[in-house]
């Protein structure tokens, strides 16, 4: 599409097709600073690599701005134990650099998508490790003090999925770890057991944004209750809960948002009637 706009298709992991009037990708805190102050009545949205989140409307008109930190601050820096990423980078870049350094504690994270700064504001985890299991201190940019704040581990208040981020307009710019020496071969070779089991098991072989759905307390995995309930495969429009993990709904060709938010409703249904809950969304709709 032209006049303009941006598209968001490859800006997100489920493909969903959608466009933005307003995008913008600062490189530098400088051009961030500057990407942060929206016109009156302008919305922001921070996108990262877009691994977790669902486009619900196709357009997104001039009341929208897109700020994306794909592009900033990319680089990854490893002093001794420390390893310096910036909100750019690649997590499985981050996890790479740090077993080519012999440093163990990122293993589990391996083969989790996205960026440093999304899985700083989710606490991105897997197989009982959390981003901010090694996390010493996380930079980010307040707009409303226009200042860039150091936060400790504590100050960012990590817990499952949730961040002290959540909620606020802050943006993540940079993260340090702190993280232990190990064995490189046996580093990366667990990481290559997890990255065997990650495949197995998740339906990498067509566009998802991972886990629909937080853990719910009290009731099994979604997964396993929608497997229960005969829903894996169920489909609205293009938008399919996945054959192989019932916890995760698939682009399984030309899925709108609405169709990701219809089959949502129809997981939330289902979770009441079995369950007598409504398991908190981990994705974020945009
Ligand atoms: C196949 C697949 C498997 C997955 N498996 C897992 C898994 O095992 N464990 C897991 O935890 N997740 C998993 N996910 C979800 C996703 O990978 C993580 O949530 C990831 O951390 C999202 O990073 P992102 O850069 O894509 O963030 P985005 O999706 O772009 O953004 C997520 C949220 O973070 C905010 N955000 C992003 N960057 C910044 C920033 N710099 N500053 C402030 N806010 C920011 C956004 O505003 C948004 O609210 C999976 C996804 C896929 C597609």
């Amino acid at each position: 599409m032209d006049d303009g706009w941006t598209s968001l298709t490859e800006l997100n992991s489920y493909r969903v097709e959608a466009y933005a009037a307003c995008c913008l990708f600062p490189a530098t805190v400088e051009e961030l600073r500057e990407a942060m102050r929206p016109a009156a009545g302008q919305a922001v949205h921070m996108l990262g690599h877009g691994c977790n989140v669902i486009l619900a409307s196709k357009y997104y008109d001039a009341r929208h701005r897109f700020v994306c930190t794909r592009r900033l601050e990319p680089g990854i820096v490893v002093d001794g134990r420390e390893v310096r990423a910036g909100a750019g980078a690649r997590l499985r870049d981050v996890c790479r650099a740090a077993a080519r350094a012999g440093l163990t504690g990122l293993e589990c994270l391996w083969d989790i998508p996205g960026s440093v700064g999304g899985a700083a504001f989710m606490n991105a985890g897997a197989y009982g490790t959390s981003f901010y299991d090694g996390v010493v201190s996380v930079e980010a940019y307040e707009p409303g003090a226009d200042r860039l704040r150091t936060l400790s581990r504590q100050d960012c208040r990590p817990a499952y999925r949730t961040t002290a981020f959540q909620g606020t307009d802050a943006v993540i710019v940079s993260v340090r770890l702190r993280l232990a020496p190990g064995d490189r071969a046996a580093i990366l070779a667990e990481m290559g057991r997890i990255g065997k089991l990650r495949r197995s098991k998740l339906p990498y072989d067509l566009p998802s944004a991972g886990s629909v759905f937080r853990r719910p307390e009290g009731a099994p995995p979604v997964g396993v209750i929608m497997e229960e309930a005969g829903l894996k495969g169920f489909r609205i429009g293009g938008a399919q809960i996945s054959p192989r993990h019932g916890g995760i709904i698939v682009n399984a060709g030309g899925a709108t948002g609405e169709d990701i938010l219809a089959v949502i409703t129809k997981m939330h249904e289902v979770m009441l009637c079995y369950y007598n809950t409504v398991p908190k969304l981990e994705q974020i709709i945009i």
